[in-house]
């Protein structure tokens, strides 16, 4: 899923290609992928792109007149961006949802697999765009004080707190992953059990881990595009995200999984939790409630 370092180079690089530029034709391939009826998706066309912004892990491009389309890419939606006219009706192949027609060139939105998640909504007026922001924390803005408050504001994992769009904006099961590990906190340590130590340590490698990667990216995709397969929840230098088995790269043991409903989180029993593997069964007590059960839950849907 893209998360708020992915989200916002799609958005700079959206930034560079379609602001100032035209907007001549939307063509929407699957029925699903638009979500708004009124006003049209053809209002659009004709209208200039003056913006880009990120509201969680959403994607909004800004037009003349108050109009905004907001791009959810879910799990498996990425964007494509390719010079002039598409070649074909499907320029991105048979998952292609949707094709953006600019003056200068076509963005793509495509998604892979069955699960027809990602979703654009057309949307006019600033007040009907606020009712897509779930109100979660900006990260990298907000301060100590902020955040704490935010993060014990209910007493939950700080798994579930990292990844609620309602309590920090943008952060998904991977960075969550990281950003614990670097912390050396658990991922089913209570928000309310933490000290101050303890939420500056997660303030601090929050901001840490999401500036880091950002920057990591910027320099990968050097003003460029990102091209496809590019955007992954999978990255090679992340630390315990996806890495089940594999050796700790600060200690070397192995890193942990714990798998519920449609997440996993991955961690590191040594670093983590002072070297206890959380055990199966009082973790399905203590997740029923408290554990983002869907994929939607997570993103803010
Ligand atoms: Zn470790």
């Amino acid at each position: 899923m893209p998360e708020l370092p992915d989200v916002t180079i799609y958005c700079e690089a959206l930034e560079r290609e379609t602001v100032g530029r035209r907007l001549s034709a939307v063509l929407v391939l699957s029925p699903f992928v638009l979500r708004s009826v009124d006003p049209p998706v053809n209002e659009l066309e004709g209208k200039r792109a003056t913006g880009v912004r990120r509201i969680g892990k959403r994607i909004v491009l800004v037009f003349e007149g108050g109009m905004f389309l907001v791009v959810h890419l879910m799990i498996a939606g990425r964007l494509l961006w390719n010079e002039g006219e598409p070649k074909s009706m499907r320029p991105g192949g048979r998952n292609t949802l949707a094709v953006l027609q600019f003056e200068n060139g076509h963005l793509i939105l495509t998604e892979a697999g069955s699960k027809k998640r990602a979703s654009l909504f057309v949307v006019s007026g600033e007040e009907a765009l606020a009712e897509h922001d779930p109100g979660g924390l900006q990260p990298l803005e907000c301060s100590l004080e902020e955040f704490k408050e935010a993060l014990t504001r209910e007493n939950r994992t700080l798994k579930r707190a990292l990844t609620n769009p309602k309590t920090l904006s943008g952060i998904g099961s991977a960075y969550s992953d990281e950003i614990l590990h670097a912390a050396r906190l658990s991922p089913l340590k209570l928000s309310q059990s933490l000290d101050d130590a303890e939420v500056k340590r997660l303030y601090m490698a929050m901001q840490q881990t999401l500036h880091e990667w950002t920057d990591r990216l910027r320099e990968q995709f050097h003003g460029k595009f990102p091209g496809r397969g590019k955007i992954t929840a999978f990255r090679p230098e992340f630390a315990v995200h996806g890495k089940y088995g594999e050796p700790c790269p600060v200690c070397a043991n192995p890193i942990q999984r714990i798998r519920y409903a449609e997440n996993e989180t991955d961690y590191c029993a040594k670093c983590q939790n002072e070297g206890r593997i959380l055990a199966d069964r009082s973790l399905s007590r203590l997740l029923k409630n408290d554990w983002p059960k869907t994929i939607e839950e997570m993103v803010g849907n």
